[in-house]
């Protein structure tokens, strides 16, 4: 009767549960080792300036090479790591190697342009943050032009006070910062502006439809008009096709990311990438 199935379901939720808490542990266990081995790889996304088409930086996305399950993405493990720590040992080696990937391009002149890190709020919230992000620049031997921040909204709303004192420090010392994901969070722009913030990605959820839903088109005109008003640099993340990079460009969105220039691509083949680029630009 309907009490047994109400039983069995019961029991199957608890089933389940256990199976989840298996699994996340499991991760848990491997994220730690994956740590200690290095198992992590950054890869790089260019991004371009739209007016004049050139390179004009990237984004750095971290991957983990697991031995058993292969690739795995970020959306995938960095929940986990937040909560458990471990994104602040998996932090520290995504800009130790990103500064030391940024000084070799650099020197040899192949990117113009900033390297983009996205941190997390365990690991803004730790007060050693600012002072870890001079130390790299200083052993790498980079100067902050290299280096961008990039933050989510959330980040920003859940502690505005010790955000912005990060913040300050970080664009004192020269490192620009950017509000990832913008449109998706609860915060407005005439608040971010308070914020010390440089640069505004409009989330890709705005950018997917266009140039055809017309509130897309209503809304990344907004935020462009008024950003740009307020001192915003605006970039437009997951551009796929030439249509939106062309209605993007025509409502003078200053920088664009996305499939249609470049998936994110392990170093050795981004540094490809740049060589064709600068063949055919
Ligand atoms: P995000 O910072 O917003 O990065 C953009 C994501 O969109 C990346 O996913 C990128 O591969 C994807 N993307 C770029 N262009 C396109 C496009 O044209 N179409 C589509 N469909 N997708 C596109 P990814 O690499 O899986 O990263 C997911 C998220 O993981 C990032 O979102 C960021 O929030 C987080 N993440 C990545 N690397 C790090 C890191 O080193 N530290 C921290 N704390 N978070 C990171
Ligand atoms: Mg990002
Ligand atoms: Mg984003
Ligand atoms: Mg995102």
């Amino acid at each position: 009767g309907a009490k047994e199935g109400g039983r069995n379901d019961y029991r199957f939720y608890q089933a389940e549960m256990t199976r989840r808490s298996q699994e996340r542990l499991l991760l848990e266990r491997a994220l730690r080792r994956a740590v200690e081995q290095q198992e992590f790889e950054v890869w790089y996304q260019p991004k371009l300036d739209l007016a004049s088409g050139r390179v004009d930086g990237a984004e750095a996305l971290l991957r983990w090479r697991d031995p058993e399950r292969g690739l795995i993405s970020p959306a995938d493990f960095i929940p986990v790591a937040e909560r458990t720590g471990l994104i602040i040992p998996i932090g520290e080696q995504v800009l130790d190697t990103v500064c030391r990937q940024q000084r070799s391009w650099r020197a040899s002149g192949l990117l113009s342009g900033r390297v983009a890190i996205n941190v997390a709020a365990p690991q803004i919230e730790r007060s050693d943050y600012v002072e870890a992000l001079r130390q790299a620049l200083h052993r790498h031997e980079l100067p902050a032009e290299a280096i961008e921040v990039e933050v989510t909204e959330s980040l920003l709303m859940e502690n505005p006070e010790q955000a912005r004192d990060v913040l300050c420090a970080i664009q004192e010392m020269g490192v620009t910062t950017a509000v990832d994901d913008f449109g998706t969070g609860y915060s407005s722009l005439a608040y971010l502006k308070v914020l010390p913030i440089n640069n505004l990605k409009v989330d890709r959820a705005f950018v997917s439809d266009l140039p055809h839903d017309s509130n897309d088109v209503a809304i990344t005109q907004a935020i462009i008009a008024l950003g740009h008003s307020l001192g915003f640099k605006i970039t437009a993340e997951g551009i796929e096709t030439v249509e939106q990079l062309d209605f993007l460009r025509s409502i003078g969105c200053d920088q664009g990311q996305g499939f249609f220039f470049s998936r994110p691509l392990p170093a050795a083949q981004f540094e490809s990438w740049l060589r064709e680029q600068a063949v055919h630009a």
